[in-house]
């Protein structure tokens, strides 16, 4: 028999478990910092050494924390399921938990790009960038982060996946920032949808969603196991 599609759009609140703070859309801020001043290419450009010392600050926290419950049950997944997690999330707590399939929406903290050439992407194998690393064409090295108002280039490879959807998973994203929002609504109507987040009840863009409010660490074990116990029955 064929293995059932789950696709997982994860965001923030599935790492806050592991202790990295959420973005807080509605004041603003991301770990005391206006979006504007840490997340945008004019940000960047008005002070650059910030901007890199804001990212080594999240890369060592990201690199100190470990992944949770929620990260696992996800992983646990895929002997049985054709998963494919799309993440908002800069951290590697998917990959490290034992996804192997993971598309980031947003960049990862552990990639430097050229600044110049946004194909040009470097592993980062040292925690620290520092203004004068450059990038092969001579520019200085960026963290490789989708700012706001910069394009998502993957939202291209994401959509196709969400169309296959059997079993799709919103889990604790505010489903504010688009493009990554709208893929909620590539979602076929025979597929089944849980949305998991503490807050879930209160968002407007999961309609038709099985809501389960709670803290992903605390509801994905015990969703996971009921999936392993249908595909075991099917
Ligand atoms: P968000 O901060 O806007 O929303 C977080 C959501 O998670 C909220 O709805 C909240 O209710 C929920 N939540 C909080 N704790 C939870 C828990 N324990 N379990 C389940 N849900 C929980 O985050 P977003 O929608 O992902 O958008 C923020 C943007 O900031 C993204 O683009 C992302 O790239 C970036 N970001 C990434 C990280 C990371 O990589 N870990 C951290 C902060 C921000």
């Amino acid at each position: 028999m064929k293995m059932q599609k789950i696709v997982v759009l994860s965001g923030a609140g599935i790492s806050a478990e592991s202790g990295l703070q959420t973005f807080r859309a509605s004041d603003g801020l991301w770990n005391q910092q206006r979006v504007e001043d840490i997340a945008t290419l004019q940000g960047w450009e008005k002070d650059p050494e910030f901007v890199l010392q804001f990212y080594n600050e999240r890369r060592k926290e990201g690199r100190a924390a470990i992944p949770n419950a929620a990260h696992k049950a996800l992983a646990k997944l895929e002997p049985h399921f054709s998963v494919t997690i799309i993440t908002q999330n800069i951290d590697d707590l998917h990959e490290r938990a034992g996804s192997s399939d993971v598309i980031h929406l947003h960049g990862e903290i552990n990639q430097s790009r050229s600044s110049i050439d946004p194909e040009l992407v470097y592993v980062i194998e040292h925690w620290a960038m520092k203004m004068g690393e450059l990038c092969d064409k001579g520019s200085q090295l960026r963290p490789n982060i989708v700012w706001f108002g910069e394009e998502v280039p993957m939202i291209n490879a994401a959509i196709p996946v969400v169309e296959q959807a059997d079993i799709f998973m919103v889990i604790g994203t505010s489903l504010n920032v688009y493009p990554a929002a709208g893929l909620v609504d590539f979602v076929a109507s025979s597929a089944k949808k849980y949305h998991i987040d503490p807050n879930g009840l209160t968002q407007k863009n999961t309609h038709g969603f099985h809501v389960i409010p709670k803290k992903a660490g605390e509801a994905l074990p015990s969703l996971v196991q009921v999936l392993l116990n249908e595909a075991d029955s099917g």
